[in-house]
């Protein structure tokens, strides 16, 4: 026998009896950005390295350590994309979108950084991405923020809270990183590794380091906030009463820096205390001068990422899913004039339904192991076809779950009836 193939480390297969959690994170998600009037936008999942290293920026954890990079046959250098901003920023460049316009989009799917699995902490995730290109704001901060609150609400997950921060202007994170540099380097010695690199090169990382020993020395570090510039001030404080009328709670976190080199002025996390050390839901911020950094026109931007890992874990805490999805019908055929016709049949029911749910028993069986299968389906009824049934033209109809009679029903009026036992029509209006 050969050897079993595991799985990657770190990566995680998602099965049948967990995707009704997905399946209601994602169809709430769509609603929720309806609601907002954000379009879907649908990206590469393989992008050029340069791209996130002009974007993301060096010494940050993605760019030194955990991007999935290789070169392919044809000596292009790529990356499967750690994060969704820069490729979203990328395309609307690509495509002539920001020409004088304004983007409103949102997308979902599989992210990919080599990071340390743990629970809450994976190899390929998922994330939802909002962004909004073309707003100064501090509207559009109130706006984007405010559809992750829906978002979490309608999911119902009530005990995440919002910390926010402002990182002011590149000019006013200047002298902040001077003051900064001043008082870590009191402390040199007895920083981590990583950060004791960072020291000069990009101190503001420091801040965000998941190191014990930094973190306590990170408590004592002077406050952002103290070298705001005057306007990004302002911004802030528009953008806190706009949150306050609408009834949002928010904590201004001083310490708050993002991940990623690219933020500016406002800056935010939905943080959660039931999922242990990996607590950030959602997270984002203003990037103002990445459109143009990555060769756009200089265009306004703001986002934010909501881990789906991290969100269906609570989901599930809560026990909230779309429900199983499970066949209405199982049709059991023993005989062979009876198998011949089950997928004739079959084919004819969803022709006439398109939302009946249908199962057909496969590899034949006798009726007892058939019946068995069906009951284990989840099925409401069974179709019953013998060769003696074909005989007659009649399908038996068995309710799987009740204690009617089979009856049997002439083959061409079976569908008609299924669709009246299981409400199918119900809300359908015209003919299909
Ligand atoms: P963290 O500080 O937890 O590493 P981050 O700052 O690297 O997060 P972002 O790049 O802001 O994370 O991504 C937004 C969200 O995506 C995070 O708040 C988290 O919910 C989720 N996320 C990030 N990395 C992972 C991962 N490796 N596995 C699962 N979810 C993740
Ligand atoms: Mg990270």
């Amino acid at each position: 026998m050969s050897t079993i193939i595991e799985p990657l480390r770190g990566v995680h297969d998602i099965l049948p009896s967990g995707i009704g959690t997905w399946q209601f994170l994602e169809r709430t998600t769509r609603e929720v950005f309806a609601a907002y009037g954000y379009e879907e936008f649908r990206v590469p999942i393989i992008e050029q390295t340069q791209l996130f290293k002009r974007s993301i920026g060096d010494f940050t954890d993605i760019v030194e350590k955990e991007m999935f990079s290789f070169v392919d046959q044809g000596e292009d250098h790529i990356t499967l994309r750690p994060e969704a901003t820069a490729g979203i920023a990328r395309a609307m460049i690509s495509n002539g979108l920001l020409r004088g316009a304004r983007q409103r989009v949102w997308c979902m799917g599989p992210m990919f950084r080599r990071e340390r699995p743990q629970a809450g902490r994976y190899r390929q995730f998922h994330q939802i991405d909002a962004e909004a290109f073309g707003f100064e704001g501090p509207d559009v901060d109130a706006e984007i923020i405010l559809l992750s609150a829906r978002l979490l609400r309608r999911l119902g997950l009530t005990g995440v809270k919002l910390h926010l921060n402002s990182l002011g202007t590149p000019a006013s994170r200047a002298s902040y990183r001077e003051r900064l540099i001043g008082y870590f380097s009191a402390y040199e010695s007895q920083l981590d590794e990583d950060s004791r690199r960072r020291l000069h090169a990009n101190p503001l990382r420091i801040l965000d380091s998941k190191h014990p020993e930094t973190q306590r020395i990170v408590a004592g570090a002077p406050h952002l906030g103290e070298s705001l510039d005057p306007e990004s001030r302002a911004h802030f404080e528009a953008l806190c009463a706009r949150l306050r009328a609408a009834g949002i709670e928010y904590h201004v976190d001083h310490r708050l820096v993002r991940g990623l080199d690219y933020y500016t002025r406002t800056v935010f996390e939905w943080i959660t205390d039931s999922l242990g050390a990996q607590s950030t839901v959602c997270a984002g911020g203003r990037y103002d001068g990445l459109v143009e950094q990555l060769g756009g026109p200089p265009t306004p931007g703001i986002g934010w990422a909501m881990g789906q890992e991290r969100i269906v874990m609570l989901l599930e805490q809560l026990g909230r899913h779309d429900g199983l999805q499970s066949p209405d019908v199982f049709l059991v055929a023993s005989g062979e004039r009876a198998q011949a016709f089950a997928l004739e049949l079959a084919e004819r029911l969803r022709e006439g339904s398109p939302r009946l749910r249908l199962q057909v028993n496969l590899g034949g069986g006798n009726f007892k192991a058939q019946f068995k299968r069906a009951d284990k389906s989840g099925a409401r009824y069974a179709l019953v076809l013998g060769d003696e049934e074909v005989g007659r033209g009649v399908v038996a109809l068995k309710d799987l779950r009740g204690d009617q009679a089979q009856v049997d029903c002439p083959a061409e009026e079976i569908g008609g009836r299924l669709s009246v036992l299981l409400g199918l029509d119900e809300g359908n209006t015209g003919k299909s």
